[in-house]
């Protein structure tokens, strides 16, 4: 018998909620149900609704695998929170995304961030991608949870301390659908883990106010054109039709995202859209390995919060840029 854990998204506006519960079975995934009443998906009198396994992971700790799963609602029909239905008609295999994902480390009973636990800490400074404890917290769990999204096979690229105490991210690279529904199982992985070491996750793209960054999930994205024969004049033309529709951007780019976007601490204004080689104060970042690589690259689109919706961020990235 194998253990399968099936994972999938809840109907928690503004941003959905991840929920898992474990199948033992002899088989390989099939449909199963759960109570949608309990997840914000169904009224109790006809409350069950279907989860549609999509996506298979080498399972944690005694999990056989991680199974990502689609939300159906009981006529089979995509589920109105299923954001991943609508993205995986407009993304291929063609297309890759690289998010890096920025996330505090909290205590799980108060919520004070890692670090703060005696005031505010020294200002920023020291401590993006430094080493000793009075810089850095957490790094064991950090690393941990590289690890298991290693051996789930999730391609994990890289992860550093962040600008702010108690702030670290993590960078996943995919293709097609596979890059939300991978960063959306590394996601489940990190809070899986901060549970072992008893801590918790805290995805809000603002929790400290005052000067202290933010944290964003930058997307990084390129298609086969752009890879083998880009140029100036279709980077350009892309980031143009891209701040056509800023505002639209902005709507599927995660909630609370004006409390960071303020054009300070490495972001543009909310409210302005622009673009440049080079510029992490733009909307959309040309990078210079794409310029000096003869335009053939990819772009960084720096708009996203930490708490956005993967499948949101590809279907407004792709569906512009498909039109
Ligand atoms: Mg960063």
């Amino acid at each position: 018998m194998k253990k399968l854990e099936y994972i999938w998204l809840d109907g928690y506006k503004p941003e959905p909620n991840l929920r898992s519960k474990v199948k033992v079975t002899d088989s390989s995934p099939p449909d199963w149900s759960f109570d949608g009443s309990s997840t914000q998906q169904a009224e109790g009198g006809s409350s069950d609704c279907i989860l549609r396994p999509v996506n298979e992971y080498t399972g944690p700790r005694n999990s056989d695998k991680l199974v990502m799963c689609e939300v159906l609602s009981p006529d089979k029909n995509p589920h109105p929170s299923n954001t991943r239905n609508a993205c995986v008609d407009l993304v291929t295999d063609d297309w890759w995304f690289g998010f890096e994902q920025e996330f505090f480390f909290i205590n799980p009973e108060d919520g004070t961030i890692l670090g703060w636990e005696d005031g505010t800490p020294r200002p920023q400074g020291e401590y993006y991608c430094s080493v000793g404890s009075r810089n850095v917290r957490a790094r064991e769990v950090s690393e941990a949870h590289m690890d298991a999204c290693l051996e789930a096979g999730i391609q994990i690229t890289g992860t550093n301390a962040e600008v702010a105490l108690g702030q670290w991210e993590y960078c996943v690279l995919g293709k097609g659908i596979k890059a939300a529904d991978d960063l959306w199982v590394s996601r489940y992985l990190l809070h899986l883990i901060c549970e072992e070491y008893g801590v918790s996750v805290n995805l809000h793209p603002k929790p400290q106010k005052g000067d202290w960054n933010g944290s964003g999930m930058h997307a990084n994205f390129s298609n086969s054109e752009m890879r083998d024969s880009g140029t100036e004049d279709l980077m350009k033309a892309m980031c143009d039709k891209l701040g056509e529709v800023h505002e639209e951007g902005i709507s599927n780019y995660g909630s609370d995202n004006d409390m960071r976007l303020t054009g300070a601490h490495e972001t543009q204004d909310i409210n302005t859209f622009s673009y440049g080689v080079s510029d992490r104060g733009a909307s959309i970042r040309i990078p210079i390995y794409t310029v000096e690589n003869n335009w053939h690259g990819y772009l960084e689109d720096r708009r996203p919060a930490s708490n956005a919706d993967p499948y949101k961020i590809i279907s407004h990235i792709v569906g512009t840029l498909t039109k």
